[in-house]
């Protein structure tokens, strides 16, 4: 089976493309950007597939990777790029890589629904040191030709996630901070009170913004979105919506198409956290899908 068939490529948009990953749990979805001049690949995916190959059939154009954030499962094929760049905060892990124990987890047999790629080696699975050469500041402007893509520094999820805005077509890009899944708040790095205020910010920019292109599961998606994470956190701040349980300490706030995982402290008559409430958690898995689809 050919590489490609571990990456679903769609052009959606012209010059944007989503580079999906169907085959695994997460459905990690990376975006290469077209310019005149130069390319921005958002994200790397998992790894597990050769993310390289799949962008050479799309361009020949100078490949910049910039990372939404360091989570491994977004930093997989960096190492196989010359040229990678993140917010500052998420610099020391991405150049630290990840080892075979801490990725591990993302081969267990109940993850994967299409078969590995041909070459890939399970057993030496791991996220190699990234090569990182540009640190991204908040408000920065990645000028592609013809296209440029706003950087906004959006905290919360992890010290230095980051979202990019393409100022002519209004695609936003948005990573792990939006995506219609479980959006976490919690674990390493993570500052639950910053992620509610990125959220309410992000609402704020739902008129300039045509499409959201988030890190997981299903893209694009309508600029309303956005307005639905702003309305989500204004009924966490009043104490309403539905609160299950999410253990240790930690609650999931469940909405329409996506749910918040919080300190239960965050919530009127919430259990008090335990000790171990800032562990790294699960990552974004089982999709909360809309009843009427996309
Ligand atoms: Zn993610
Ligand atoms: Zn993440």
């Amino acid at each position: 089976m050919p590489t490609r068939s571990w990456f679903e490529l769609r052009e959606i948009h012209p010059g944007v493309w989503s580079l999906s990953e169907p085959g695994h749990l997460e459905e990690v979805i990376s975006y290469l950007v077209l310019g005149r001049d130069r390319a921005v690949l958002l994200d790397t995916g998992m790894g597990i597939g050769d993310l390289s190959a799949a962008i050479a059939r799309l361009t020949r154009l100078p490949v910049l990777v910039v990372n939404t954030h360091a989570d491994y499962h977004h930093c997989g094929d960096n190492h196989r790029f010359a040229e990678v760049a993140a917010h500052p905060a998420e610099l020391p892990r991405l150049r630290q890589g990840w080892t075979r124990e801490e990725v591990a987890q993302a081969l267990l047999r109940h993850k994967i629904w299409r078969p590995l790629p041909p070459g890939f080696d399970p057993d030496a699975y791991h996220v190699p040191a990234s090569p990182v050469t540009r640190p991204l500041a908040d408000g920065e402007v990645l000028d592609l030709g013809t296209r440029r893509l706003r950087v906004l520094h959006t905290p919360g999820h992890t010290p230095g996630s980051i979202c990019l805005l393409d100022e002519h077509t209004g695609i936003f890009f948005t990573g792990d901070t939006l995506c219609p899944s479980s959006i976490l708040g919690v674990g390493e790095g993570a500052d639950s009170e910053q992620l509610l205020r990125t959220l309410e910010r992000l609402g704020g920019m739902a008129p300039e913004v045509t499409r959201v292109c988030p890190g997981h599961h299903q893209t694009p998606l309508s600029p309303d979105f956005l307005v639905e994470a702003a309305e989500a956190v204004a009924r966490i701040r009043e104490g309403l919506g539905r609160v299950e349980p999410a253990g240790e300490g930690l609650v999931r706030h469940r909405f329409r198409r996506f749910s918040l995982i919080l300190p239960g402290t965050l919530v009127k008559d919430a259990p008090e956290p335990s000790p171990g409430s800032r562990a790294r958690v699960a990552t974004p898995g089982t999709p909360v899908r809309p009843a009427s689809g996309r």
